[in-house]
């Protein structure tokens, strides 16, 4: 007999590059603004004494190459392009080499983001669970390993829609770098293998409709495609 009155869900996993076995993914960690540009676009700037987060259940992941439906709820359902950070080693209150190496990988990802129901938050000041905890919303391509992918450095981040560019910009725009994040992340959760880190969008967000196919490109890492119907 299960143990359990109904069968749990999947546990939702990733493909690493070159691996037969996959990333378990078990929190999904987002940083907010960490492009000048992006903030200045929201109306706003970023925080430069600490970054800050929300977070997507890990029941949001979705992989990259689906089709997926146009989610309910929203009529401004924005695409947000971004680094992934895996984490492969278990880190508390640590400093910024523990946290370069706590690293396991990288992958590129969309943060997917019903706009109008973020903004509903913003000017309630409410949560934003409903503007970005959103089912399929947390969409991540293929891990490649740190040791394979090398330094992060000028690598371009670009996302086209319907082959239109609409974000361009380097990984070095990033305000808050990905060990200063996961230092910052690590004095309030003991973090491991699982935790996955989206760490926030550059300029030219965006709506999409149904209909419209998304292709998310890093320098170095496998691109994520997207169709939304
Ligand atoms: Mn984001």
């Amino acid at each position: 007999m299960s143990d359990y009155i109904f069968a749990p869900r999947a546990v939702p996993s990733l493909p690493i590059v070159g691996a037969d076995q996959r990333y378990a993914v078990g929190r999904i960690f987002c940083v907010g603004r960490n492009y000048v540009a992006h903030a200045a676009e929201m109306g706003s700037e970023v925080d430069r004494e600490a970054p800050w987060y929300f977070t997507k259940s890990c029941h949001a992941l979705c992989q990259s190459g689906q089709t997926v439906p146009y989610p309910p709820g929203t009529s401004n359902f924005h695409y947000e392009m971004e680094l992934v950070v895996t984490l492969g080693r278990s880190v508390f209150e640590a400093d910024l080499q523990q946290s370069a190496d706590a690293v396991h990988g990288y992958a590129c990802g969309l943060d997917m983001t019903r706009r109008d129901r973020q903004q509903d938050g913003k000017d309630a000041r409410r949560p934003w669970s409903l503007g970005k905890d959103v089912e399929n919303g947390a969409v991540i391509g293929a891990i490649t390993p740190q040791d394979d992918f090398g330094a992060l450095a000028d690598q371009r981040i670009c996302l086209t829609v319907n082959e239109s560019i609409k974000q361009d910009a380097t990984l070095t725009d990033m305000v808050w770098s990905v060990p200063e994040v996961i230092s910052h992340l690590s004095r309030y959760y003991h973090l491991g293998p699982g935790d996955v880190i989206m760490t926030g969008t550059p300029a030219g967000v965006g709506p999409v409709v149904a209909g419209d196919t998304m292709r998310a490109e890093i320098d170095g890492l496998q691109a994520v495609t997207h169709y939304l119907t």
